[in-house]
């Protein structure tokens, strides 16, 4: 027979008597640490057994001492008969600590329930306990810790959702992640810091009526943004029958009377409230799975599930607005629909909105976009603003240069040279003489012009499906709007080629002889137009079809399309407006992942990061064959101030690694959807490279049947979930993906899960 496992409780009242000489009744407390009350002749005491490491201790007893000699009524730590602090044990066979601390009375916050007063009081207690802790942070370098529940680090359990059962309560948790990640977590940056109590829940709050007389467990103590403290005890707060948002305001109130929250903190309360419900949720969860039943510490599961569900209805705004509304004046409310007609009276009607209910964005930061609700959305379709929206270098650099002089060319400045400097490093030796323009058109303008004046010919050839710019030559090269709706077709100077895709086209597949395949139909177009006597100044194409439904070109495709081009005596033009930049991962330029040179690069979009830039790269020998005495100038192009703002561009693609995150991250994205693929039968196709992806839907994978109300379908649920993307090609079936350069590898999950609960949303795609 087994010998009988020792009585733990029994090991520890030795332990007590030994080292306290306290003797008593032992039973253990609620929560997740091992807390006995000892209920002893004379006095009550607490015992608290931790597997934590001793320096982790050491510092919480440095703050207990901070806030006892402050006056705040936290428990006193008995010393043992030799005088310790702390006494080795161990628990479940390994090493742990044990000490003894008075036992405080009063009933737990949670047990007695939320009144005007006690809010009140728990705000004055965090605010106590702050201005106690101030400057501690500074010298305790142990404080610079995280646990499982700090807030600041909460995203990393979204990738738990899945582990959750219902489908809507899903939903909430992404919606509450996003908003943390997307406004919560970037806003703490800017946020005071300090020490945190970090753990300022319902039960370690202890009343006498509406007083306060005891706070407890500081084991989660660390450095952090004030704010992380008031958001744990308002995710709490929440959770008492019948509070909500505004009841909290006195809450809010009762802290800024004494401390005035500043305007990121203002931001960062409500999505930090959400992150610490979702983290508990999660942690939940995950503890139960592992587990296998309901543990005694999560004593909130179903009121945190509750709360998220009533808290998430509400806006981000309208949250802030509830939340201060006892300490500040409420922001005038946006009004979209009257926005909307406004719009409507004054702006051209060819232009569209888009998604079925219109964005209205108001901020922008990294790879996110707010509407003027303070709704978060990841954005995965904006190329324009390569290095993240509004990028702190970017803004500073158009800002700097705006106050000290902005003016067009015809002066000399250093920026001018040094974007030309830079830009020229990037691309093969011959490419090293630049133009500056205003943006993709104006400069696939000038490179048709340059094209006619060095070659003496005047048509161009264009791939099918392409887009090349809002100008009239440009459209004109546009298959993408002369064969689209008010289009009337091709111009007899521009011929177009085939779109060479091996998925959908005239020859399938993803080898060398595919390419080969659409190059001699290239050889073809070429021929015919030549035998009706016109002459070939230019190819334009792009190293990804875009507008075409994110196609990447087949291996050998664009040498031998090249080869062709040049035989009959034309120019062989990248449009790098959108891949360009580092975007295709594996090159700096997308003609790079095919070895050739173009004779002109168009420049566009990513390069000024929004800010209005074009750029024209030929040899020397193709602008002198344009310098016919006929000056070329555009006012705007290349003026200080956008290429302060192409320098600063180029500047952070190098300096934050971005070619490389998107070789990285496009891979990830890329597995994630093939796994999709496999699970989801609508999706026919998954390609691209780096952060230049597609996703073509078909409704039925052998006929290859477009899916496009699906695709747009699917495109507006998950603008309901937060995440922006948007259909493409020529049957409109392709959604494409091409976000900020920005992003992590949580966003990209993110995406991915919530593509995958669309997609099996019985009634969503139609
Ligand atoms: N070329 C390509 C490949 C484009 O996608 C675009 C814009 N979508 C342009 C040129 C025109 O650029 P912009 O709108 O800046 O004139």
């Amino acid at each position: 027979m087994n010998e009988a496992a020792p009585d733990p409780n029994q090991a520890l009242a030795d332990l007590l008597a030994d080292h306290w000489a306290v003797r008593g009744r032992l039973s253990r407390l609620p929560g997740e640490n091992l807390n006995l009350k000892v209920e002893a002749p004379g006095a009550d005491h607490v015992l608290k057994v931790s597997s934590d490491p001793e320096a982790a201790i050491s510092l919480e007893e440095r703050v207990l001492s901070r806030l006892r000699a402050a006056g705040l009524p936290v428990p006193e730590t008995i010393p043992t008969r030799s005088g310790e602090q702390v006494v080795e044990t161990r628990i479940e066979g390994g090493p742990a600590s044990a000490r003894l601390q008075s036992f405080l009375p009063g009933h737990q916050w949670r047990e007695l329930g939320s009144t005007p007063e006690r809010l009140e009081a728990v705000g004055g207690l965090i605010a106590d306990l702050h201005e106690a802790l101030r400057g501690f942070a500074e010298d305790e370098p142990e404080a610079d810790r995280s646990h499982a529940w700090d807030l600041a680090r909460a995203g990393r359990y979204r990738t738990d959702v899945p582990l959750v059962g219902d489908r809507a309560r899903r939903r909430d948790l992404e919606a509450c992640l996003h908003l943390l990640q997307a406004e919560g977590v970037p806003a703490l940056e800017h946020a005071p810091r300090g020490m945190l109590h970090g753990d300022l829940n319902d039960e370690n709050i202890l009343f006498e009526g509406d007083r306060i007389v005891g706070v407890v467990d500081l084991g989660d103590c660390q450095a952090g943004a004030l704010v992380q403290d008031l958001a744990i005890s308002i995710s709490y707060a929440l959770q008492s029958p019948g509070i909500d948002l505004e009841d909290v305001a006195v809450l809010v109130a009762a802290y800024d009377r004494r401390r005035r929250l500043e305007p990121a903190e203002e931001r960062a309360l409500f999505p930090l409230v959400l992150g610490r419900l979702a983290c508990s949720a999660l942690i939940g969860v995950r503890r139960r799975r592992e587990h296998g039943s309901h543990e005694t510490w999560f004593s909130h599961e179903t009121t945190t599930l509750e709360t998220i569900e009533r808290a998430i209805q509400s806006t981000p705004e309208d949250a802030r607005r509830r939340l201060f509304s006892e300490c500040r004046t409420p922001p005038p409310e946006p009004d979209t629909d009257a926005l909307f007609r406004r719009r409507e009276r004054l702006i051209g009607p060819s232009l569209s909105l888009s998604y079925r209910r219109p964005l209205h964005v108001t901020r922008g930061r990294g790879q996110h976009l707010f509407d003027s609700d303070g709704r978060p959305y990841l954005d995965l379709v904006n190329n324009v603003c390569h290095v993240g929206h509004c990028h702190p270098r970017v803004v500073e650099a158009i800002t700097a240069q705006a106050a000290v002089l902005n003016t067009n060319t015809r002066y000399l400045h250093e920026n001018l040279a040094a974007l030309a400097d830079r830009l020229t490093a990037t691309l093969p030796d011959g490419l090293d003489c630049c133009f500056f323009v205003n943006s993709g058109s104006e400069a696939n303008e000038l490179a048709l012009r340059l094209a006619r004046a060095a070659t003496g010919a005047n048509d161009a050839l264009v791939v099918d499906g392409a887009y090349h710019g809002s100008t009239g030559n440009c459209v004109a090269m546009s298959p993408y709007k002369f064969d689209g709706p008010g289009g009337s077709g091709a111009p007899d100077w521009v011929h177009v080629v085939p779109i060479p895709d091996g998925y959908r086209g005239e020859i399938r597949g993803h080898d060398e002889g595919v390419g080969a395949g659409y190059a001699l139909e290239v050889g073809r177009v070429i021929g015919e137009a030549c035998a009706r006597g016109r002459s070939i100044a230019g190819f334009f194409v792009e190293p990804i079809l875009s507008c075409g439904g994110q196609v990447p070109l087949p291996p050998g495709y664009l040498a031998a399309a090249f080869e062709q081009v040049r035989k009959a005596g034309g120019l062989a033009i990248a449009d790098e407006v959108q891949v360009g930049f580092g975007r295709v991962g594996d090159a700096f330029w997308g003609f790079q992942q095919h070895d050739v040179t173009p004779d002109i690069v168009v420049m566009g979009k990513p390069i000024g990061n929004g800010h209005p830039l074009g750029a024209v790269v030929t040899t020397r020998a193709i602008a002198e064959a344009f310098d016919n005495g006929m000056e070329f100038f555009s006012t705007f192009g290349g003026n200080p101030v956008s290429c302060a703002c192409g320098l600063a561009v180029l500047d952070v693609i190098e300096s934050e690694g971005l070619q490389e995150r998107a070789k990285a991250l496009g891979g990830h994205f890329l597995a994630g959807l093939r796994e999709l693929m496999a699970r989801h039968d609508l999706i026919g196709d998954v390609r691209g490279s780096g952060l230049f992806l597609g996703i073509e839907l078909v409704r039925d994978r052998s006929t290859l049947e477009p899916a496009d109300t699906e695709a747009s379908a699917i495109v507006n649920a998950m603008r309901e979930r937060g995440i922006l993307l948007s259909t493409d090609g020529p049957l409109h079936n392709v959604i494409k993906i091409k976000p900020p350069m920005v992003l992590d590898e949580g966003d990209v999950d993110m995406a991915a899960r919530q593509l995958d609960e669309v997609l099996s949303e019985p009634n969503a795609v139609v």
